[in-house]
């Protein structure tokens, strides 16, 4: 399986990453922001989009994963490290790399909500709206994407290709949620 055609280059990223940035400022809150990264996948995005959100922010990561049933693309999220940290009463911005089925943000927002915040929004760098089982309200999205498997920009094929700086397709065959890290 290689890495097939580039669908984002370091340098789209990059002015995309810039421009969700001064979104998510000009839509508030000016002060104390708390980002919610969601591990692995969307750890190099939420670095280099806190350099851009400036003010007092700061960042937790907590780990999500998702066991697949059979061919079915994910069932029971389990979160990890949520225990860590206190959002009550804090403007929170969970963030990840990608939205697929859309259950890994509809549950970190649940866990989330639970904690007291004052406000909750939510951001992917990209979203796959083919493959959405569950409505998740997504605030900020860097870009869609279509029904293919993603690397690059942090997001890994059984731990691989983390590290290019662009996003990319894997060629096809698309690989089964069984091998997907989903992480
Ligand atoms: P969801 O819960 O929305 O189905 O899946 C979200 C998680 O699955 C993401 O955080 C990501 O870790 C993983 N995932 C979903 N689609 C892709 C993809 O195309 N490429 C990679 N590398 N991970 C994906
Ligand atoms: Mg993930």
């Amino acid at each position: 399986m290689g890495v097939g055609r580039v669908l984002f280059t370091a340098d789209q990223i990059a002015r995309r990453v810039a421009e969700l940035a001064a979104e998510i400022r000009r839509n508030g809150p000016d002060g104390p922001l708390t980002v919610i990264g969601i591990l692995h996948g969307a750890a190099v995005f939420v670095n280099d989009l806190l350099k851009h959100l400036g003010g007092e922010t700061s960042a937790e990561f907590i780990e999500a994963s998702s066991y697949g049933a059979g061919t079915v693309s994910s069932g029971r999220v389990t979160l990890k490290g949520c225990g860590r940290v206190d959002l009550a009463g804090r403007d929170v911005l969970i963030v990840d790399d990608i939205a697929d089925t859309g259950r890994t943000l509809a549950a970190v927002r649940q866990a989330v909500g639970a904690m007291g915040p004052r406000s909750v929004r939510t951001c992917v760098l990209l979203d796959k709206p083919s493959r959405r089982q569950i409505g998740v309200a997504i605030d900020y999205r860097g870009f869609q994407v279509p029904d293919a498997f993603i690397v690059g920009y942090g997001l890994d094929y059984a731990g691989r290709c983390r590290d290019l700086p662009h996003i990319a397709r894997l060629d096809e065959p698309t690989p089964s949620p069984r091998e997907r890290s989903n992480s």
